[in-house]
């Protein structure tokens, strides 16, 4: 017999796992990969600019340092906290290279687990990206949750939120969407965001930024880091994950970075120093080409601006298709019920409020796939399909 006989089986991923579904009607709206208006992934031209500048180059395929290439890293903080932030006027920013936000999520989870002194415990929004649980508890951390979406208003369960945070063990960490909440597309105000910051310092809770869609929310990547910001002049210490997963479209190069707020050069030095001993029996060292491609954007104000652009042109044209989809449910289609959070939310999803058996009828007899929580990607829509798309939710809820 074989040494596997008894591995169960385990259940399918609920996003990457989808269908083999071959119907020409069919729409995609399970997983959070940009496409454009013709339905087809997007390389950004930025990219493909940086990515002649490095063939020029003629680069070699030496190991990076355990930590990352340290010129994408510095520019990666620099996009998230800003040159003004005072821990990176200081150099006191930790910081390493990491297999995109996931990566950057587990690394942060180690190290969070083997160094901060206060408690094993974090706080994850409910609901959050079905990754997180998995990840942290991996970490070796105690997952608990904060209720963060309302499911009678389809917005933000602010007071039970505030109620929660309160009511955690002082010095837990909390998990924080930096900006466009994956999956309810439901951000807190910035008067919000105050408010979280007052309470996270009153509780002496230990904030945990997960940044993966910076400049995918407003379209604008500093308005996008607003919470960190935030959290930072206001004095907290704070780790963050980032990715460049989707506001680059480098998804498959896993380009992404992690970082710490410490004290002072001396400090960051010591952190850096156990980061390297958290992700050297993980995988020794980081990968190449993405890191490259992100530094070549970050660090030449002509591509810098070409693809600030195209990160506006992304948010864009899902903010039109927003508008477009609630006009076709509410005038084109007289669909029951409210549809202005289609509208309102933020960034790549929509909590669209279709229960389970109707997101089951829209894969079944429509071809249309979404999570089963009723959560889709607004980037799978578009002037092809956006019709149908309507006409199927509304002739599902009737
Ligand atoms: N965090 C959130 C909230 C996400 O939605 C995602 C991707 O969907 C990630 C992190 C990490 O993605 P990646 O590892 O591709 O950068």
């Amino acid at each position: 017999v074989s040494t596997w006989t008894n591995v169960p089986a385990g259940p399918p991923d609920p996003i990457l796992g989808l269908q083999a579904d071959q119907d020409q009607r069919k729409i995609n709206l399970g997983v959070g990969a940009y496409r454009d208006g013709d339905g087809k992934p997007y390389v950004l031209n930025s990219v493909k600019k940086a990515e002649e500048i490095l063939r020029a180059s003629n680069p070699d395929k030496e190991y990076l340092p355990i930590t990352g290439l340290p010129e994408f890293t510095k520019n990666a903080t620099k996009l998230a906290y800003g040159v003004d932030s005072a821990p990176f006027k200081a150099n006191a920013i930790a910081s390493t290279q990491s297999i995109s936000g996931t990566g950057a999520l587990r690394i942060g989870g180690a190290f969070l687990g083997r160094f901060y002194p206060h408690s094993k415990v974090i706080y994850l929004p409910v609901p959050s990206w079905g990754n997180h649980t998995p990840i942290f508890r991996d970490s070796g951390l105690e997952v608990r949750g904060y209720r963060y979406f309302d499911k009678k208003t389809v917005g933000l369960d602010f007071e039970g939120l505030k109620e929660d945070l309160q009511k955690a063990p002082e010095r837990s960490i909390v998990l924080l969407h930096a900006c466009a909440h994956n999956p309810t597309g439901v951000d807190p105000t910035r008067a919000q965001w105050k408010e979280i910051s007052d309470i996270v310092k009153e509780k002496k809770l230990f904030p945990f930024f997960d940044m993966a869609y910076q400049g995918f929310a407003s379209g604008l990547t500093d308005r996008d880091a607003f919470a960190v910001r935030l959290f930072v002049s206001e004095g907290h210490q704070i780790a963050l994950a980032q990715s460049f997963a989707k506001n680059m479209g480098l998804y498959g190069e896993r380009a992404g970075a992690f970082s710490l707020t410490s004290a002072d050069t001396e400090e960051k030095s010591r952190v850096e120093s156990q980061l390297k001993i958290v992700i050297r029996p993980m995988y020794s060292n980081p990968p190449l080409h993405g890191a490259r491609i992100a530094n070549t954007i970050l660090s030449r104000p002509e591509l810098y601006a070409e693809w600030e652009a195209e990160v506006k042109g992304m948010a864009d044209r899902i903010i039109s298709m927003r508008e477009r989809l609630y006009n076709e449910l509410t005038k084109t289609h007289k669909t029951p019920g409210e549809w202005g959070h289609i509208k309102s939310q933020i960034g790549m999803f929509s909590f669209t409020g279709l229960t389970a058996p109707q997101t089951k009828s829209l894969a079944e007899r429509a071809h249309i796939y979404m999570t089963a929580d009723g959560r889709i990607s607004m980037a799978g829509l578009n002037g092809n399909n956006i019709d149908y798309f309507a006409e199927s939710v509304s002739r599902s809820v009737k």
